[in-house]
């Protein structure tokens, strides 16, 4: 066996090892990553060390350091897992090392985000010809789409942004709510329409925009808007009244809507949750991740835009660039130019589910979430914060900060289960996301258990 080879197959051994010992493994870091540096840090090697040594010492080393967020009692943060074709499939795209960028460097490449980039626009009900592009995640798909907004709103105002930048252009009202998702504000700092220059709306107690609140502060816009939508909150799951502020915004001449779905936008596959995405198709950009709830594993985001050219128009470099092609060029509507090739992995894992898969998968995380919510909204000392209308629960114990605080801890280092802590609305709350493939109802029941007992015992 060569060199490439022996590591390759030991790589696939550590890794199967891994997958197996998942499920009773401790689920949260047993190190930090000062002791992770120690083991594995030391001086820049001046001689080489043969490839299947690195990665078993790499494997070994790094352990204790390595989050088990693929296993399915991980419910920190909004987390997917990998499914089995995505997994595999991704471990094909690291021998295949295809650049995704260009037609030219891996026309299986292109195709593959064609046709998941289609698949992605109909399992999510939006626009069949609205542009697509495959980012690292929702958080860059945002800044995508305002990119695209902004193109747009100033396109119609008589401006060239691309060409000429922010100096001098008309102004854009930038409206979003109280509880918009961090990676907004990071996108509107990246392009140059400020965090702090914006119109924020007001939210109710599960952190939707208040529709009445959009309303006023519409009426008092004039001039090129853009408008920044919430489907799923991080904490509580909840939807912005997107109908109703589409109405709203329709009075105004020179207007973009984005919505920021990152996994709230999967509540489009389930007849049964459909209703909390009512009107998001009124939008003309949408960012949703592949990596979150369609376990993709990591990384997959995914932007569309209704307008093509405005989203062509943000993204490219100039179109006499020598690489063009009549084909679709994946890199003409991201951020990034090369890249791994991160289509394959989504057109697997939707092969993989078909839309009747992706459909369970989505309700059974749901009903999952009210499992444990019903659980431990019975228990003694343990309020359930939130509408459970998703795959979010918030819980608080001892109706106390510290308390609350205490369990979380104490959950975590107990490894049964992970989750990790928020603030809402001015008090402190644990944060359960069920966005896994593999959690099953003995999962839920066995965390559910190991919250209790380090309830009792915190
Ligand atoms: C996770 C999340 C994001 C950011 O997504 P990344 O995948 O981290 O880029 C943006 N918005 C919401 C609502 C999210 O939950």
């Amino acid at each position: 066996m060569n060199e490439r080879e022996a590591a390759l197959r030991r790589a696939a051994e550590l890794g199967l090892d891994y997958l197996a010992g998942l499920d009773e493994r401790h689920v949260g870091a047993r190190a930090d990553a000062t002791a992770i540096a120690q083991r594995i840090g030391g001086l820049l090697p001046e001689a080489g060390t043969d490839a299947v040594s690195v990665v078993e010492e790499l494997a070994g080393a790094a352990d204790p350091g390595i989050v088990a967020s693929v296993g399915p009692r991980y419910f920190g943060f909004v987390i997917g897992g990998a499914l089995p074709a995505a997994a595999a499939t991704d471990w094909l795209v690291g021998a295949w090392g295809q650049n995704a960028a260009l037609h030219a460097l891996s026309p299986a490449a292109a195709a593959a985000e064609q046709v998941a980039g289609r698949w992605m626009l109909e399992l999510l009900g939006l626009p069949a010809d609205a542009s697509v592009g495959l980012p690292t995640g929702a958080g860059l798909g945002n800044a995508i789409g305002l990119a695209a907004g902004r193109h747009a709103v100033l396109a119609r105002a008589g401006w060239d942004v691309e060409a000429h930048g922010l100096y001098g252009a008309p102004e854009i009202t930038v409206l979003i709510g109280e509880e918009a998702h961090a990676t907004v504000l990071t996108a509107l700092q990246y392009l140059g329409l400020g965090r702090d220059r914006v119109v924020r709306v007001p939210t109710d107690d599960q952190g939707r925009i208040r529709a009445d609140s959009a309303a006023a502060a519409l009426a008092a816009v004039d001039g090129p808007l853009i408008a920044v939508l919430q489907a799923g909150n991080v904490n509580t799951g909840a939807f912005d009244p997107v109908d109703e502020i589409a109405d709203a915004v329709a009075d105004h001449p020179n207007t973009w809507i984005h919505v920021d779905g990152a996994f709230g936008l999967w509540a489009a596959v389930s007849p049964s949750l459909r209703h909390l995405v009512e009107g998001v198709d009124r939008a003309d950009s949408w960012s949703t991740d592949a990596h979150k709830w369609l376990n993709v594993g990591y990384d997959c985001g995914f932007v569309a835009v209704r307008d093509a050219e405005a989203h062509r128009a943000a993204m490219s470099a100039s179109a006499s660039y020598l690489m063009r092609s009549e084909q679709r060029e994946n890199w003409e509507w991201t951020l990034d130019s090369s890249r791994r090739a991160r289509g394959f992995v989504l057109y697997a894992a939707i092969r993989s589910l078909g839309r009747e898969g992706v459909q369970a998968l989505v309700e059974r995380c749901c009903m999952l979430a009210r499992r444990m919510a019903d659980r431990l909204r019975d228990a003694e000392g343990v309020e359930v914060l939130n509408d459970v209308v998703l795959n979010q629960v918030m819980v608080r114990f001892g109706g106390s900060d510290e308390r609350t605080r205490e369990v979380i801890a104490a959950v975590q280092a107990d490894g049964t289960a992970w989750m990790g802590g928020t603030t809402w609305k001015g008090v402190a709350a644990m944060r359960i996301s069920v966005s896994n493939w593999s959690t099953t109802e003995a999962d839920a029941d066995r965390t559910v258990d190991a919250i209790l007992r380090c309830a009792a015992s915190a």
